[in-house]
């Protein structure tokens, strides 16, 4: 069975690229996918200001400069000093010409028209110089990149007032199983509430660069699994299907992609989620996802939402989960499982560094454990586990 590692990778390298892409106002791009490299327009800073509510001196050897007036952010005046002049300045006032050094207020005492200084000046202390974080030109956001609050500020600050953007990718998502209800008055004997398809509409939904789509509740039939899922490819950039992704007589995914398309992938040796399986229907990416709950988040958390970001054009080192490194509170002793498996824990802060420990409810159709939990804990096959061993973690 292929290793996680090696499948979330050829998921990646295997996971078409959005190629549309629209321009859209700057304050609704929040969570979106920048689909040009953004150069910077202008220098920053775009001139010389001051870090500091003080005084601009001209003469660093003085000990007493004569006070000629006081410039604010934003004045547009433009002042000149001589050797030995001080003019007041606030933070983010442009630098008179000639300036040395701005002395901070604290350490200034006034004397009629004129400051002096309780230290000596350095040269160029408390100036912000024009050009010392970005030249104009500089690239300042790549094409891929993720626009996050930090993005739009920087992009903001030179003047942006649109970006072009990776058109939102929609993704679709069914669930499978005759056993399955989702209005409660629908409920017959031995049938259970679909969980999965509000749960991972709610996580798709949790994306700006996605467009959620809800397919419904598909019967364990393959002619209508089949009709639908071609339907839905001709009109969707991803599919996500949960349950039917086995073996079983009742499996019905596998075939009917077969039938339409092709799987790449089927089966990574990892518990919960063995069952995990992509593939493509004409240029419809598809990802089967298990049935059990518990595996079908843990590998859409893993495996789907990389593959979703990848596709909608991020840079693929960012379309990775975010990991850490925890160590364990734990013992497993010895380690005879064959999978790979993540382990649903709760973290603490302790003085000698961050801790995990799995919650008690590990059954992959056992939500509730899931809900407490903070972090997947990454257990390598057969390796056993001993209290302080670092582990890698994932935040869920
Ligand atoms: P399957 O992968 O279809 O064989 O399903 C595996 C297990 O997960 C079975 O116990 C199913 O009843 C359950 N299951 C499948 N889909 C869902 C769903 N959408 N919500 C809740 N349980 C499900
Ligand atoms: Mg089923």
């Amino acid at each position: 069975m292929m290793d996680f590692y090696q499948g979330q990778q050829n998921l990646l390298q295997q996971a078409g690229r959005i190629v549309e892409s629209e321009t859209i106002p700057i304050d609704q791009a929040s969570g979106r996918i920048l689909a040009q490299t953004l150069s910077a327009s202008l220098d920053a800073p775009a001139f010389n200001n001051s870090a500091m509510d003080g005084y601009a001196i001209c003469g660093l050897k003085s000990k007493e400069w004569q006070l000629i007036g006081t410039v604010a952010a934003g004045d547009p005046q433009q002042i000149k000093l001589q050797s030995g002049q001080a003019v007041r300045i606030y933070t983010g006032a442009r630098i008179p010409e000639n300036t040395d050094a701005v002395i901070m207020q604290e350490n200034i005492s006034i004397i009629a028209d004129s400051i002096k200084s309780t230290q000596m000046p350095k040269a160029g202390e408390n100036i912000r110089y024009q050009g010392e974080e970005l030249h104009q030109g500089d690239t300042l956001l790549q094409n891929g990149a993720f626009l996050n609050a930090q993005a739009i500020g920087l992009a903001a600050a030179q003047g942006a007032r649109q970006l072009q953007v990776y058109q939102k990718l929609r993704v679709i998502i069914f669930t499978t199983g005759d056993e399955l209800v989702s209005d409660n008055s629908d409920r017959k004997q031995n049938q259970i509430y679909d969980c999965n398809r509000p749960m991972l509409f709610a996580e798709l939904k949790q994306h700006a660069f996605i467009e959620p789509i809800d397919g419904g509740i598909l019967p364990d039939d393959l002619d209508t699994i089949t009709t639908t899922l071609a339907q839905a490819a001709s009109t969707n950039h991803s599919i996500i299907i949960s349950g039917g992704a086995s073996v079983g007589d009742r499996d019905f995914v596998k075939p009917a992609i077969a039938q339409l398309g092709r799987i790449e992938q089927w089966k990574l040796a990892i518990k919960p989620g063995k069952p995990f399986g992509w593939g493509r229907i004409k240029h419809c990416q598809i990802m089967l996802l298990p049935g059990n709950p518990v595996a079908s988040f843990v590998t859409f958390k893993l495996l789907g939402l990389p593959a979703l970001h990848n596709a909608a054009g991020r840079l693929q080192t960012d379309a990775l989960p975010q990991s850490y490194q925890a160590k364990a509170a734990f013992t497993i002793l010895p380690n005879q499982q064959k999978r790979r498996q993540f382990l649903r824990g709760t973290l603490r802060f302790t003085d000698t560094g961050p801790e995990v420990q799995p919650l008690i409810k590990q059954g992959s159709h056992m939500l509730s454990g899931c809900v407490q939990a903070q972090v997947l804990i990454d257990i390598p096959a057969e390796t056993n586990i001993e209290p302080g061993q670092w582990l890698t973690v994932y935040p869920i």
